[in-house]
């Protein structure tokens, strides 16, 4: 089922006696989700992702704008009209009741010609707790399980009626890392497997990049950028998306365009073409450097980090807005033998990759796009 936001805006009324401005959670969304696709709405805790969720899923009326499941309006449904399943990161399962019957009860509220008979019912209920593998679990109760098993019944739950949407928010929240990754992974699974349209809502860049078909990325009720995972870290459009997107993060430095050339600090670190004279953000993300004994930026070495697979050499430079420099290079860089101790004034010096370079206007921190040559 293709989801479709239009003008979509919701509003709060302030709260603060004192200013009256309204915030605004969702600003004028305006895009289309694929039939089929899984949906990452990705940004910092606040920016509006659970509202935007919640006006997809009727728990909220908008403000201003439409929503249309396939060609048809839903804005005026209610939640339960809108075929959608629905999980949240407290799992918010019936504590008295075991699984099975946790997994069984969107289906006994089924009236007129949805009704189902009662083998029928537990037919559905044992394929839906096979999709997410808790059918060996059916006659436990919830504190009698994993808070990974939990929320494999809250998303059995979400997918017994067969919903054409199915809407997450933070389903992985409560879970410890390990288990984080293995579900996400289960998740995309699941959503490959039924291809049931998907909205994931989430704050870790990681988890939305990595199951994604295509994120959202929002900041403050606003729309950022909109993309496939790695069209949006490899072309980001403005300096939050570089810099919300990647770990380690992107690392931001005070730069000029000077003659066609790139100086950051007191090093000319790279031509550039096609832009004008002018001061701007750099950003470099940590794979981009390569070390190169005659490279033309130069920073001070602070330490070296083996990592295993590969080792992060963290630098300082004064003209860097985050506090260090961290470049990831591949363990077969000598540097991670011989500069490991810190001694007092040591360099290295970097050449930079061009396509891992991004510029940035410095009011609007928008990106300026340029004709690239490494030097
Ligand atoms: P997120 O899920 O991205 O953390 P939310 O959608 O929960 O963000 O909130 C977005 C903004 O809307 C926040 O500034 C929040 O304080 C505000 N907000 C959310 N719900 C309400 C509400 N019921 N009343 C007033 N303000 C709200
Ligand atoms: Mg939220």
């Amino acid at each position: 089922m293709k989801v479709v936001l239009k003008n979509l805006t919701k509003k709060f009324p302030s709260r603060d006696r004192k200013s009256h401005t309204d915030v605004i959670a969702v600003n004028d969304f305006n895009f289309e989700i694929p039939d089929g696709k899984l949906i990452g709405l990705l940004g910092p805790s606040g920016c509006g992702k659970s509202t935007a969720l919640n006006l997809i899923s009727g728990l909220l009326k908008p403000t201003e704008g439409r929503i249309f499941f396939g060609d048809e309006d839903v804005t005026d449904l209610p939640p339960e009209n809108r075929g959608i399943g629905l999980v949240f990161q407290n799992y918010a399962l019936y504590p008295h009741l075991n699984v099975k019957q946790n997994i069984l009860f969107p289906l006994q509220n089924l009236k007129g010609k949805d009704k189902l008979s009662k083998s029928e019912m537990l037919e559905k209920v044992t394929e839906a707790a096979k999709l997410v593998q808790i059918d060996d679990l059916m006659e436990r109760k919830p504190r009698e399980l994993s808070g990974g098993q939990q929320q494999r019944v809250a998303i059995a739950r979400a997918l017994v009626k067969r919903p054409k949407v199915l809407l997450l928010d933070e389903p992985l929240s409560n879970l410890d890392a390990r288990l984080r990754i293995q579900t996400r992974e289960e998740i995309r699974r699941i959503q490959q497997e039924t291809g049931i349209t998907t909205i994931f809502v989430t704050h870790d860049q990681e988890e939305a990049m990595s199951i994604s078909d295509r994120i959202v990325v929002m900041k403050e009720g606003e729309i950022q950028q909109i993309g496939e995972p790695q069209e949006v870290y490899d072309s980001p459009a403005n300096l939050f998306v570089a810099r919300f997107l990647g770990t380690p993060p992107i690392n931001v430095f005070e730069g000029q365009v000077q003659g066609g050339t790139l100086i950051i600090g007191e090093d000319t670190v790279m031509h550039i073409g096609g832009v004008a004279d002018r001061q701007v953000y750099v950003g470099i993300r940590p794979e981009g450097f390569v070390l190169k004994e005659d490279g033309g930026f130069r920073c001070r070495l602070d330490r070296v980090e083996v990592m295993g697979r590969d080792i992060s050499v963290v630098c300082t430079n004064t003209a860097s807005v985050n506090p260090t420099v961290r470049a990831i290079l591949s363990t077969d860089h000598k540097i991670s033998l011989n500069a490991g101790r810190k001694e007092e004034g040591t360099f290295v010096s970097f050449s930079l990759i061009s396509r891992k370079v991004f510029l940035f206007d410095k009011e609007t921190q928008k990106r300026i796009c340029f004709g690239e040559k490494s030097l």
